[in-house]
């Protein structure tokens, strides 16, 4: 996929931005830059899948939420690694939380903040990064945690933007641009599906 348009908003929009063919170039990349430092992640498939935990905490001090690190201690970290839902080709990034963790790992004011992603989370506009995001991403997690939605019922197929108590989907945040706080944050786009 070509990366160009994106790059090119998401630079206009603040932010650092680097290109991988596989996910393996981007794990090298993220493990040679993060080094000594205090990390940490949300609930990310992506960085699951890049293997990054296991890498990183060689030589860093690895925090993740998955593992039941405190939350105080996971925001506290120097670096944060997060994947998103939807990404527009306009430059805007897309996630829903239901915890809120993830939502404020990206938004604390970490010394440096990585979106780590997917060519399969790019869409068209913001529009279709939020259609993504509801539709998409929030059904396949609604799936992973088994919950009581009509969005598992189904299969996956859509968000019913559902009432049920076991309702996944609780904020959904949109970074215009790079927030003034965060100054250092780079996307890491990478050429292959991964994550939801
Ligand atoms: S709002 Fe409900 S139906 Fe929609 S994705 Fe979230 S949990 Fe599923």
């Amino acid at each position: 996929m070509d990366f160009e348009v994106l790059t090119k908003n998401l630079e206009k929009k603040g932010y650092k931005v680097s290109c991988f063919a596989t996910k393996e170039e981007a794990a090298a990349y993220l493990n040679k830059e993060i080094d000594g430092m205090t990390v940490s992640s949300g609930g990310s498939m992506t960085v699951k899948e890049l293997g990054l935990a296991d890498m990183l905490r060689t030589h860093n001090d690895f925090k993740w939420h998955w593992e039941g690190d405190d939350r105080m201690d996971v925001l506290a970290t120097d670096v944060y690694l997060s994947s998103v839902n939807g990404i527009a080709e306009t430059g805007e990034i897309v996630n829903i939380d239901g915890m809120g963790n993830r939502l404020a790992g990206t938004l604390f004011g970490h010394k440096k903040l990585y979106f780590i992603v997917g060519k399969n989370k790019i869409a068209k506009d913001l529009d279709g990064a939020i259609r993504r995001a509801r539709n998409i991403a929030a059904p396949k997690n609604a799936m992973r945690f088994n919950v009581k939605t009509p969005c598992v019922a189904s299969g996956g197929e859509k968000c019913f933007d559902c009432k049920s108590p076991e309702r996944i989907c609780k904020a959904l945040l949109v970074f215009w641009e790079r927030p003034n706080g965060i100054k250092d944050t780079e996307v890491v786009l990478i050429d292959e599906d991964l994550g939801y």
